[in-house]
């Protein structure tokens, strides 16, 4: 297997999965096996996935937050720059909430199938209620008092007080930033350190996903199918649903909104612009990480386009920790799907909520591969889905995450030619294809 790239070993994963859970139930193999002896391992992985979180985002906020550091320096484009770039992370989660809303790709599942998982997955959900429920219970500002943490560790330790570590984040982020270099240093230095030694961590556990793949969608199936063995082609088909209608949101992202937004803030051509950039895109979709992706990218936006580089260094840097709106949307449709597939009906609040929490996941994911579906974790925990309803998605995951990677980078450098447009750069809208070493 080690020959194939990694999306490749978790599709065969997943074909494998889907084989075995098929067999297992056509040829009656007793289900107690798969359960007590594939299922774990499946476990692992998402158990692997929740653990990391939390410190995934207390180190990289607060990195993020530090790296701010020389906003003051030009605070008008910093200002612009991190404006935009939410106003694009928002559109893309509303646009994802619209599509997964109109298409409902989760109730592609018969009432009977959706209870049954909900049945599997509830486990989880005990302690949790839902957003509108604590809003009729304690008052409208209910949501606001849960941001606020009374105890930090409990914090991190409780399911559902995601919000409260991001909260905690930032605060400590903006501290660091308004004491005195010298003491703030160290501290900077230490989360740093702990994002890259988490960064490497996902890594290790996107190894493990083609088992952890595997065993999923084999208990998957054998769960859930019972003596039923069409269920197994109920979830694929809904499964397929749900990929459909995240294609369908990226696609309007990259061919709707940002040609939108260039047509009203710049006089460069999209489609010049789009043909600049594509090999950022490229390496985008072949290593589904922004980060990796960003020399690529900054290059191309410089050289090619002519953004100055004290716009486009700060901009695109900023960009691939912090803009991620291909994996807000993700965020977004993936939280509902699973709701959706559970048979829970998500009402305006929780929706809201998600609109919320995709966009600190959003910025609290790192530009690594699969950090969006580790980020997914706070999302659901928020609204009170069950995590574990994260088994439903993983398959499609890796395909997904070359796609919204491809959407985090042209996001990027659409906000960097638009902030450098809006500087008084590029007055005359020509691409400038200055000599360059890539092609
Ligand atoms: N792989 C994405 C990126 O690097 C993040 C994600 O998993 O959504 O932009």
């Amino acid at each position: 297997m080690k020959k194939f790239p990694l999306h490749v070993r978790i599709i065969i994963a997943l074909l494998l999965g889907l084989v075995f859970g098929i067999m297992s139930i056509n040829f009656g193999w007793p289900a107690n096996i798969t359960i007590h002896y594939i299922k774990p391992f499946g476990t692992i992985f998402v158990n692997a996935l929740k653990m990391i979180a939390v410190p995934l985002v207390l180190a990289s906020l607060i990195v993020g937050m530090a790296n701010l550091g020389d906003i003051s320096k030009f605070s008008r484009i910093g200002g612009k720059t991190i404006g935009i770039y939410l106003f694009t992370t928002v559109i893309a989660i509303s646009i994802g909430l619209v599509a997964v809303n109109i298409i409902q790709p989760g109730k592609k599942l018969p009432q009977s199938t959706r209870e049954d998982l909900m049945a599997a997955y509830s486990s989880s959900a005990e302690n949790s209620q839902s957003v509108a429920q604590r809003v009729i219970d304690s008052g409208p500002l209910q949501p606001i008092v849960d941001m606020v943490p009374e105890n930090i560790v409990k914090a991190a330790t409780d399911n559902g007080s995601m919000l409260q570590v991001v909260f905690f984040a930032i605060i400590v982020g903006m501290a660091l930033l308004q004491i005195p270099k010298e003491k703030g240093e160290p501290v900077v230095k230490f989360f740093d350190g702990l994002n890259d030694v988490i960064i490497k961590i996902v890594y290790y556990i996107m190894l493990l996903a083609p088992y952890g793949v595997f065993a999923l969608i084999a208990s998957l199936i054998v769960e859930i199918a019972g003596t039923d063995p069409s269920r197994a082609f109920q979830l694929l088909y809904a499964l397929m649903w749900y990929v459909i209608t995240i294609l369908i949101g990226l696609g309007v992202m990259i061919y709707i909104v940002y040609p939108l937004l260039f047509r009203i803030f710049t006089k460069i051509s999209y489609f010049q612009f789009f043909k600049s950039i594509r090999p950022a895109q490229l390496l985008a979709f072949s290593t589904s990480s922004s980060s990796a992706t960003l020399p690529v990218t900054m290059e191309r936006i410089e050289k090619k386009l002519g953004v100055s580089e004290k716009i486009s260094s700060f901009v695109l840097p900023l960009g691939a920790t912090i803009n991620m709106d291909g994996t807000s949307l993700y965020q977004g449709v993936a939280a509902v799907f699973i709701a959706q597939a559970l048979g829970l009906d998500l009402s305006l609040g929780s929706q809201l909520m998600i609109v919320l929490t995709a966009t600190l996941a959003s910025i609290g994911s790192a530009g690594v591969p699969g950090a969006g579906m580790v980020m997914l974790v706070i999302v659901l925990e928020s609204i009170g889905i069950p995590v574990a309803g994260i088994a439903l998605i993983v398959a499609p995951d890796r395909i997904l995450d070359m796609c919204r990677t491809v959407v985090n980078v042209t996001g990027d450098a659409t906000v960097a030619v638009i902030v450098a447009s809006t500087e008084g750069e590029l007055p005359d809208g020509l691409i400038r294809n200055l000599p360059d070493e890539i092609s």
